[in-house]
């Protein structure tokens, strides 16, 4: 098992440059897990998921090419717009809530929102703005409510799709490593059952079962 919790650490910071970098080093950590396993990928179920997400969007109308760490300022419409008449260009990438909201680099005075033109975003100590202040106890950037993506390949990953709650995905390894609840009720048993039997009788069996599984944990 990895994890890549300085992805986490980042956003806690609305450094999202960071957050950027650290999730390129988890592909890199997955990519590496793939090439470990080399022949007997086809033998191993690799899961990736997230524990949750983080109160960051990426928001606008950035013009094509427009660096990802940039800000959006164009014509006609894409720029925050004050009562006053002022306007003002606004990162793409913001925070609903975080250190942000006051600082820009980690040792910036207490400055709130200031027009992004002229920032260095690609400073990795750039922290991207936030909506709402946090601190002083605890400055850092909150979890997000939204529900995360999961990736699967390998044995039983067709039963990651959709939409689930935390817990199948326990289910769904425990079931593909036959262990535990499922150590005589698994894939690997059945084909065992089924070595002398019909190939279509087989099939017929696994798929009833996979069934089985999924409505029990629709609806239990
Ligand atoms: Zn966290």
């Amino acid at each position: 098992m990895v994890e890549s919790g300085r992805i986490d650490h980042a956003h806690h910071d609305t450094n999202a440059k960071r957050a950027m970098e650290e999730t390129v080093e988890f592909q890199k950590a997955v990519a590496a897990a793939m090439e470990e396993l080399g022949d007997e990928q086809g033998e191993t179920l690799v899961v990736v998921t997230a524990d949750h997400s983080h109160a960051v969007t990426i928001n606008g109308y950035p013009p094509r090419g427009n660096p990802i760490l940039g800000h959006v300022y164009s014509e006609p419409y894409t720029y925050s717009h004050y009562p006053d008449g002022t306007k003002q260009a606004y990162a793409t990438i913001s925070y609903a809530n975080g250190p942000g909201y006051f600082k820009h680099f980690k040792n910036d005075s207490s400055v709130p929102w200031m027009d992004m033109r002229g920032q260095d975003y690609n400073d990795v100590d750039f922290l991207q703005p936030a909506m709402v202040p946090t601190g002083p106890e605890d400055p850092s950037e909150t979890h997000g409510g939204e529900d995360v993506p999961i990736y699967a390949i390998g044995p039983q990953a067709y039963l990651l799709s959709g939409v689930h709650e935390q817990s199948y995905i326990a289910h769904v390894m425990a079931y593909a490593a036959c262990v535990g609840d499922y150590s005589e009720d698994c894939p690997r048993h059945m084909d065992v059952q089924c070595s002398s039997a019909a190939r279509v009788g087989c099939s017929i069996v696994s798929l009833v079962s996979s069934l089985l599984l999924l409505l029990w944990n629709k609806f239990l």
